[in-house]
């Protein structure tokens, strides 16, 4: 094989290299965290603390309303007594003894409001609960398969690797140089019908021939890449 050519494959394996190595770390990574179960973890941090904040807000509600209780028997009580003499007066706590009920009423409604929202939140809670189950289990039976991919990739690496090193191996040191001086990637670049198939400019007619000769490396006047018969 000509350098031109050598140097072509090399590229090619230098590419398989990097797309292994990638894999690679996506598969570790996934094999250490898994997206999935993270983001489940994080939905039912996220349910539990909505359920704590309603449980709290309900306690709260419950008190309240406990007090407000006390308070309407008490004001009741004292105008069921017959204590109160006074028509004013009298008509006063009567006025006193309605508003409370009335918005007592209300405090009931927003407490029994509160409990389904307490509900939709131990459902949600739930739900929360299975789907990261399910992602864990996902994960865990995907595993089996990943670590096969892994290791048949990290094995494939180490092929593609010995190879890419014998080919650069065989290529002269003067051809090394001019690939490893190519600014642009990747350095090498197949010419088909006269053009650079990277950038797509016409070659000389000079480089042409150099090129159908074979014997020294040709770069793109253009580019500045490595040329290759396709
Ligand atoms: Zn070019």
């Amino acid at each position: 094989m000509k350098s031109a050519q050598l140097l072509l494959a090399y590229q090619r394996l230098v590419e398989k290299e990097r797309e292994l190595r990638d894999e690679i770390e996506r598969v570790e990574s996934l094999l250490n965290v898994n997206p999935d179960v993270v983001a489940a973890e994080e939905a039912l941090a996220a349910a539990r603390a909505g359920e704590q904040a309603i449980q709290l807000r309900l306690m709260d509600s419950d008190r309240e309303r406990e007090t407000h209780r006390t308070r309407m028997r008490s004001r009741e009580k004292e105008l069921m007594s017959g204590r109160i003499r006074n028509p004013t007066e009298l008509m006063q706590l009567s006025d006193e003894v309605k508003h409370m009920k009335a918005s007592f009423a209300e405090e009931e409604d927003a407490q029994l409001r509160l409990m389904d929202e307490a509900e939709a939140a131990d459902v949600a809670v739930r739900e929360a609960s299975e789907r990261l189950d399910d992602a864990r289990t996902r994960a865990t039976s995907d595993e089996p398969t990943l670590r096969q991919n892994l290791e048949s990739w990290q094995a494939e690496l180490a092929i593609v690797q010995a190879d890419s090193q014998a080919i650069w191996a065989q290529v002269p040191s003067p051809d090394q140089n001019a690939y490893l001086r190519v600014r642009v990637h990747p350095p090498v670049a197949e010419v088909d019908r006269n053009q650079c198939l990277a950038c797509h400019v016409t070659v000389t007619s000079s480089g042409m021939q150099m090129l159908r000769k074979g014997d020294a490396i040709v770069q793109c006047e253009n580019c500045g890449r490595i040329l290759v018969m396709a």
